[in-house]
Formats: structure tokens, C-alpha cells, sequence
């Protein structure tokens, strides 16, 4: 048996071992081409093949329809932030924004080098603790598109409910979420996600863009910054990340032969509940966010103060557990739950808060 960690990175961040199995026995000898998948052309059959079934296996288990692309695409999100206002805030347009934390922080800077944008909505005052309600948020209806981060990573927040954007394009950033629970793909006009938390390694986002917003026309910008020259390529147009793809397929098996991602949803949903039940069950633990905004990817949580904050991080090192430690933004404490973290590994930490509560 392999040595693993208790895997709670915020990402990169844990890969189902039969992945990292796979890949291995394949390393070398990536079917039968007597070479590695990181050694071949991206122009060859195999890897042709790879990038295409890849793109099949993500539109079959998030069950996209043919209106929309799907892309793999240099960067990371945080490339998106970029190319999202650049090619669909046109001339005298602008787009909308709701701020619900860090994410959502970046993605209007990085809007607001180019174009107009108007936050709708922003918790700053409370230290975003919370995303707004349906209720809350009323669409400018000439706006190019509302932006959300549908799971901030950090802050530990996700959205109960979406907002209503009638005939505005809603667009989420889903790095922290994407696979993680079942969810309409009809109700967004792009879904994107940086591949490092939940289906695969860092470098790579995943882009599920609508065709009709394919057909606005970006101005005169840079061919590879254009959407629309990644789709016409099939993701291709400059040498790709073949690694992060062919991982990304593997994830794709993974999840399939699991039961897909309703599977993965009620076991999220069962790991995230054991977490917040213990720190729930006292004073001595506090969890900073709204409960109906709870996140089952991202769980955050403080002690009574910084010096047991310190020592619940080193104990739980020295006890095999692996990034718990609050992002150095905000502090206190996080365990990210993705996917590939195991039952066990979160049984293991909910046994280790309850002895670390009774010793301190
Ligand atoms: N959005 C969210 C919600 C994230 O968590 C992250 C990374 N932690 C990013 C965007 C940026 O991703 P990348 O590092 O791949 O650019």
C-alpha cells in the first residue's frame, strides 16, 4: 500500500491514488507508442485521441449539451479573469459582478484593467461571510454578463441559491467546485475552473462557454487570447498541456466508474456534514460563515486563539494531516474536502479535533 497523507490541501490538491496509479503504470508506455504522453506529439493520433475523448467524458458526466464548447485551456482561472471581460465586454458595454470574497476579488480587479464593471453586491463589511440571496440581486439588464465565484476557496462560502439573471449571461468561476455536485449546465453561459482542486493537476482551466457567446466580436485583440481561436482548434492552437489533459481524462474515468458525480455529491455532502457536526458540538470551535453558505469543498474554522490555532496545525502535521492551516489571508483554520479525499482521511480529522478538544 502507497503512503498517503492526509490530503487537505486547497490546491494543488488530492488525486484519487488509482489515478496517480494509472498514470504511473502508463508513464513509460502510453498504449503500447513505447513512449511517455508527455513525450508525443500533440499532433499525433494518441494524443488526438486523448484531448478528443478527454472533452466527450467531461460533456458526458457534467451532461453538456452541443450549444456549448468545451475547452481546455492554458493559465488557470486565473487567466479567465483576463479573457472573460476581454472578449465578451464589448464597446461601451459593461458586465456585473457580485463580490462574495477573495476570487470574486480578483476577478473584478482583473475585469476593471479593461472594462466597465458594476458590483451589485459585496460583503466587505462583514469580512464576506455569506453570498447574497436570489432576492438580493437585481441584474442590470444591458449588462453583458453577471460574474460569480459559485464556491469561494478561501472565505469557505458557496451560494444556496443563484441569482436570477433573466436574459443576462450568468458566468461562474468554479475552481473549487467544479465536479463536486450535480448541477444544471443550462443555467449558465460559461462555467470555468482551474483544474488543481477537484479533476486534475494545476496549469490547466476547464471552459464550458455557450456558442451564441462565441459569436461576440472581442475587437482587435490578440488571436490567442481570442475564445474563439481555442474552439476553432479544439484546443490545440498552441502546444497544450498533453499532461493536465490526460490526467483530467483519467479523473473523468474515476468518477464514472464511482457513479458519476451525484455519487460524489452525497459523499461530499456526508464528509462536509461530519466536519461541521463536531465544530458545531462546542464553544470551543466557531465556524466564521453563514450556515445556509456553508461550503462542502472548502470548510473553515477558528479556535478561541492564535496560539491553539498554531497547535492544532503542528499536532495535526506531526498526525499525518496535510494543509490545515487557514489561507495566510484570513487565518484560523481550513480543511479542503475535494473529491479524492478519502471518508477516511476526514473520520481521521474529526478524531483528532475531538482528542485535540479534550487535551486543550
Ligand atoms: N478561482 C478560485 C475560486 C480559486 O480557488 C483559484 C485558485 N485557488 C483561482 C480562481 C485561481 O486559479 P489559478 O491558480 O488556476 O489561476
Amino acid at each position: 500500500m502507497a503512503f498517503r497523507a492526509h490530503n487537505f490541501n486547497a490546491g494543488p490538491a488530492a488525486l484519487p491514488l488509482e489515478v496517480l496509479e494509472k498514470a504511473q503504470s502508463e508513464l513509460t508506455n502510453f498504449a503500447d507508442s513505447g513512449m511517455s504522453v508527455i513525450e508525443m506529439s500533440h499532433r499525433g493520433k494518441e494524443f488526438d485521441d486523448v484531448n478528443n475523448q478527454t472533452n466527450a467524458k467531461v460533456r458526458e458526466l457534467m451532461g453538456i449539451s452541443d450549444d456549448y464548447e468545451v475547452l481546455f485551456m492554458p493559465g488557470g482561472a486565473s487567466m479567465q479573469f483576463c479573457l472573460i471581460p476581454m472578449n465578451f465586454i464589448r464597446e461601451g458595454k459593461s458586465a456585473d459582478f457580485i463580490n462574495t470574497g477573495a476570487w470574486a476579488t480578483k476577478a473584478i480587479k482583473e475585469a476593471s484593467v479593461y472594462k466597465n464593471v458594476n458590483v451589485l453586491w459585496d460583503n466587505k463589511d462583514e469580512n464576506y461571510i455569506k453570498c447574497p440571496k436570489a432576492s438580493e440581486i437585481k441584474v442590470n439588464p444591458d449588462a453583458e454578463y453577471l460574474h460569480i465565484c459559485q464556491n469561494e476557496t478561501i472565505g469557505g462560502i458557496k451560494y444556496a441559491e443563484l441569482p436570477e439573471c433573466g436574459d443576462v449571461p450568468l458566468i461562474a468561476d468554479m475552481s473549487s467546485c467544479i465536479m463536486s455536485e450535480v448541477i444544471d449546465v443550462n443555467k449558465y453561459a460559461m462555467i470555468y475552473a482551474g483544474a488543481q482542486k477537484n479533476i486534475g493537476p494545476s496549469g490547466l482551466a476547464l471552459c464550458i462557454i455557450r456558442k451564441d457567446l462565441l459569436e461576440r466580436d472581442p475587437g482587435n485583440i490578440n488571436n490567442f487570447f481570442k475564445y474563439t481561436t481555442h474552439a476553432k482548434n479544439a484546443s490545440m492552437f498552441n502546444t497544450p498541456n498533453t499532461w493536465a489533459i490526460y490526467i483530467l481524462g483519467l479523473v473523468c474515468d474515476h468518477l464514472k466508474n464511482n457513479g458519476g458525480i451525484a455519487a460524489m455529491e452525497k459523499v461530499n455532502k456526508e464528509k462536509a456534514k461530519m466536519v461541521y457536526d463536531v465544530i458545531d458540538s462546542s464553544d470551543f470551535w466557531r465556524s466564521p460563515v453563514a450556515v445556509e453558505n456553508r461550503s462542502i469543498m472548502n470548510i473553515v474554522w477558528r479556535l478561541p486563539n492564535e496560539e491553539l490555532q498554531k497547535k492544532f496545525v503542528a499536532e495535526s502535521k506531526a498526525n499525518n494531516m496535510i494543509g490545515l492551516k487557514g489561507h495566510r489571508s484570513v487565518g484560523g483554520l481550513r480543511a479542503s474536502i475535494y473529491n479524492a479525499v478519502p471518508k477516511a482521511s476526514v473520520e481521521a480529522l474529526c478524531q483528532f479535533m475531538k482528542e485535540f478538544e479534550k487535551n486543550n
